[in-house]
């Protein structure tokens, strides 16, 4: 089970405290959703359990974190307990509302009477 205290930003941004790789915005992780695992360059999501490591020059958090957990509920803005420290900042950095082409949470289909 994974540590409550997490779903606030402001104790995932504690967890960078030896953060070793510096092209990397530990604001920017700590913002959607990552804390850092102290294991090497490791962070994990709180709210999909994503975990990345071995991150590039270059590498982007919010497009990394998709990549590997396209339905993330915190990146897709689905209601989660997450704890921002700016609500705005935060809106501003998730990807548009629009990026959700797929429709994941459609569960209803629709039927064709085809009498
Ligand atoms: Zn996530």
């Amino acid at each position: 089970r994974m540590n409550e205290k997490y779903q606030r930003e402001d104790e995932r941004l504690k967890t960078y405290t030896n953060w070793p790789v510096p092209f990397l915005d530990c604001h920017t992780l700590a913002k959607t959703g990552m804390y850092f695992t102290n294991e090497d360059d490791k962070v994990k999501c709180y709210f999909c359990e994503v975990e990345i490591g071995r991150w590039e020059p270059g590498d982007q958090p919010v497009s990394e974190h998709l990549r590997w957990s396209p339905n993330c509920p915190l990146l897709r803005r689905r209601p989660t307990n997450n704890i921002p420290i700016s609500a705005e900042a935060l809106d501003a950095i998730l990807p548009p509302i629009s990026y959700d082409i797929c429709g994941s949470n459609n569960s209803v289909l629709e039927v064709h009477d085809t009498a």
